[in-house]
């Protein structure tokens, strides 16, 4: 087979499914067929109004999410049959940011862009860091799950969680939901406030143990974290991405409490923030973005030993030609996570 099925981006709302040529391999560079790609926020974003990173020029490939097996290897790492799952970038371990080990702002990330085909070929500087071979009985969808528990771990990290805190997650799709999990499995005690609207993934919210389940649609959400918490809550993950929310989230931490802003909101929005919050109630607001290759190792980590579960929040299974069909599912919150099923 010297050509292969590919989903092309043209611009936004315009997507087709075409035939790609093989390109040689160089070396160390390694041919993936895809098993599973995963469809995502970013993928909803890129259909929507395309992306300033990741759509350099059209018509190009897109998807970032995706568990393979290796059929073409000039990499002596990695063997024809071994299954993989890869990130979507990698960092340059050289430059400015690299060097204070905050690899997530590495100024010269390498993308990988084009999980929605049937093949992919991973480049050398990406196959040396982050491409990692997976266990046997691991199932290719759930470990096509890495990435994103991966970016969830690096703001977990940010969001300093101790046992005992009280912690709303504001926001419960995906990442919203492997925070809850996050919460209740690597620490103790933590009582978990979860915000969302939609019956499916209030559902979910309940099954990953959150203690209270709010709807943001008719609850007064300050009013109702208050009347359980007066202070308010140690903590918020802010995982929506609506300037709104952002802003009503100082109203409910506590006095010493952090806010991690977790969703990227559109370009140019902005919120007011009050001095007086900041000094004299000592409130840290933070963000945290992406994952490094130690937050894709550790989540790889938690999928294989079945530590955070995510088998409900892939939602649907769907073939190659069907991904728009999967984003207008996503789009209408009838999805959670699609599956994209590429082998032929
Ligand atoms: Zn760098």
């Amino acid at each position: 087979m010297s050509k292969f099925q590919a989903v092309l981006f043209y611009k936004p709302k315009k997507i087709k499914l075409a035939e790609l040529e093989r390109k040689d391999l160089h070396k160390n560079e390694v041919r993936v067929k895809i098993l599973y790609a995963l469809t995502g926020g970013t993928d909803v974003k890129t259909y929507l109004r395309g992306h300033p990173k990741l759509i350099k020029e059209t018509p190009s490939t897109f998807g970032y999410e995706l568990c393979g097996e290796v059929i073409e290897s000039k990499n002596p790492k990695f063997q024809i049959g071994d299954k993989i799952i890869s990130a979507n970038t990698v960092p340059c371990d050289k430059c400015f940011f690299c060097n204070k080990n905050q690899a997530e702002l590495c100024e010269n990330l390498e993308f990988l862009n084009g999980s929605f085909a049937q093949e992919i070929v991973i480049p050398a500087a990406l196959a040396k860091v982050n491409l990692y071979k997976i266990s046997k009985t691991i199932d290719p969808k759930i470990a096509a799950f890495t990435q994103t528990l991966a970016v969830c771990l690096l703001g977990f990290e940010r969001t300093h969680i101790k046992d005992n805190d009280i912690v709303c997650v504001y926001g419960i799709g995906a990442v919203g939901q492997c925070f809850i999990q996050l919460c209740k499995t690597l620490r103790e005690n933590v009582t978990v406030v979860a915000i969302g609207s939609s019956d499916i993934k209030k559902k979910l919210a309940k099954k990953y143990k959150a203690d209270l389940v709010l709807d943001y649609k008719k609850d007064d959400i300050e009013k109702e974290i208050k009347k359980l918490y007066p202070h308010g809550v140690d903590k918020i993950i802010e995982a929506t991405g609506k300037p709104e929310v952002w802003q009503d989230c100082i109203k409910f931490v506590r006095q010493g409490g952090l806010i991690n802003y977790f969703g990227g909101c559109p370009k140019d929005s902005s919120i007011k923030i009050s001095t007086y919050d900041l000094h004299y109630k000592e409130i840290t607001l933070t963000g945290s973005f992406h994952h490094t290759p130690k937050h894709i190792q550790q989540a790889l980590t938690l999928l294989q030993s079945n530590v955070i579960k995510v088998d409900d929040l892939i939602s649907d299974t769907m073939e190659l030609e069907d991904l728009e069909k999967a984003l207008k599912l996503m789009i209408k919150g009838e999805a959670i996570k699609v599956a994209i099923k590429t082998s032929h």
